[in-house]
């Protein structure tokens, strides 16, 4: 008889906790996963799932226009926002089920409460104000909208109730220069929104390549998106029935809804972390080592709330591997190594590798490859968006090191890319590989 409730306690049921409470599960451990909203996390209920759809829907309106140039006529197009917003939303709460199902199936206990540390090996049930103990503890809770503490910020909404609106507003003001706000800004002018997007920095999209980031601020303002630079607000009043955000340099532009894209916090506070003697890092991200696990031997963390690499299959990669570290005596330190990831504007964005300023700092012998043309597809439609595509070599065998596109399929395409970045393979061995015609992506092995 084990002296604790449970072989594993899991705090968080996202992407990284359901991974590995249910791999647990599935070897014969007791396992309990605690989720305080819906099961799912950010990637299924308010992230990477329905903002994918927002996507969908937004290039639908975008093919409509487009489709002209091809002989289809498309007028009095309408857009219906309460039917999409309903569909995801329905969708949602379907694979929401499915997380809780896959606990279930697996013989883990999903205990829908807020559960906090009150010691090293146990944890207090809010709702229902037990405690229960556990051998090993796993902390997935993920992380949470920054909104800068400026005056009128509650006027304000984060990406989290963007999904849920109940009307869609004539203008939007997105602030930020990353990927939530380089992407609910092409959602937003996509449906049909006016939409500015602020950003305090010169380019969107920082620590990108330098030409990603133009291609990317050239697509979105191709896509009729007021991108300014160089601002950050200071204030935010509520007139009539819109807002007037006031910014650093005096200037006030008015809107109907402004939308904080100013980055996400690990999701640690009021976890009772310091209870356990768990360590966080200046930024409230649990401290982890290479194998997940905390300052303290028998506690681990997995996901955004060890603010790694912030990204959904990172987090169920490293849940996976906390499994084979814990329980299969097979100690695996998850590879953070050259991660693929697109950010999906309108075009997307695909990337994997060093960008050129990164490569040239790291690497004394960096060549580069390039191209930017406008596709066929967008020929016919009138459409002015180009495509880029760049290539970084190093060495004299030209070793793959980095791969960045901005165009159709950018996010589809690096998926693939990504294997051959990851398998180190070089220019060379790129260029003896046939091209696939037409497309964008033979553009890879023709250049
Ligand atoms: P990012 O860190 O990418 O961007 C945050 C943005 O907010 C930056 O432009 C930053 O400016 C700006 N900012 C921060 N503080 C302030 C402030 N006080 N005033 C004005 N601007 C400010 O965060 P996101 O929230 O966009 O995304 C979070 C993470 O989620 C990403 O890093 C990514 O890992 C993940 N994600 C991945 C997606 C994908 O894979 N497609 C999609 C969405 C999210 P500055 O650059 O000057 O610091």
């Amino acid at each position: 008889m084990s002296k604790y409730d449970y072989d594993l306690f899991v705090i968080g049921a996202g992407s990284g906790g359901v991974r590995a409470g249910r791999l647990a599960a599935s070897l014969g451990k007791k396992v309990a996963v605690a989720e305080e909203y819906r099961p799912g996390g950010t990637c299924v209920i308010r992230g990477c799932v329905p903002k994918k759809y927002l996507v969908f829907g937004a290039e639908f309106g975008k093919a409509l226009k487009e489709a002209k140039g091809y002989g289809w006529s498309a007028d009095n197009v309408r857009f219906d926002w309460a039917v999409l917003r309903d569909e995801i939303q329905t969708e949602v709460s379907r694979l929401s089920n499915i997380y809780s199902n896959i606990l279930d199936k697996n013989g883990a206990d999903l205990i829908l409460e807020r559960a906090e540390l009150t010691g090293p090996h146990t944890i207090k049930l809010q709702d229902s104000n037990r405690e229960v103990t556990a051998r090993h503890i796993l902390i997935a809770t993920g992380g949470t909208p920054f909104m800068p503490p400026i005056q009128g910020m509650d006027h304000a909404i984060s990406s989290n109730e963007a999904f849920t609106l109940e009307a869609l507003p004539e203008r939007v003001m997105v602030i930020g220069g990353g990927y939530i706000a380089c992407e609910f800004a092409g959602i937003f002018a996509g449906l049909g929104c006016k939409t500015t997007q602020v950003y305090r920095g010169d380019n969107l999209l920082r620590g990108f390549d330098e030409e990603v980031r133009d291609a990317v601020t050239a697509g979105q303002r191709l896509n009729g998106i007021n991108v300014k630079f160089g601002q950050s607000p200071i204030s935010v009043k509520k007139i009539g029935n819109g807002l007037k955000v006031t910014f650093e340099d005096g200037i006030q532009i008015g809107t109907d809804l402004i939308m904080m894209a100013t980055g996400r916090v690990p999701n640690t506070h009021g976890l009772g972390l310091e209870n356990a003697g768990v360590k966080l890092n200046e930024k409230g991200a649990v401290i982890v080592d290479a194998y997940s696990q905390s300052s303290v031997k028998h506690i681990y963390a997995v996901g955004d709330v060890t603010d790694r690499v912030n990204l959904t299959p990172v987090a169920i990669r490293e849940g996976a591997a906390f499994i084979e570290t814990v329980y299969k005596n097979n100690p695996v330190a998850y590879d953070h190594g050259d991660i693929a990831s697109g950010v999906f504007t309108m075009p997307p964005a695909g990337v994997v590798g060093l960008s050129e300023a990164q490569a040239r700092e790291k690497h004394k012998d960096v060549k580069v490859y390039k191209t930017s043309f406008r596709p066929m597809k967008n020929l016919l439609s009138g459409s002015e968006h180009r495509c880029f595509m760049k290539l970084i070599t190093t060495g004299k065998k030209e070793k793959v090191i980095g791969v960045h596109i901005v165009g159709d399929y950018a996010a589809e395409i690096i998926q693939a890319v990504g294997i051959a970045v990851k398998a180190g393979l070089t220019k060379a061995q790129f260029d003896a590989t046939c091209a696939v015609h037409p497309t964008l992506a033979e553009e890879l092995v023709t250049l």
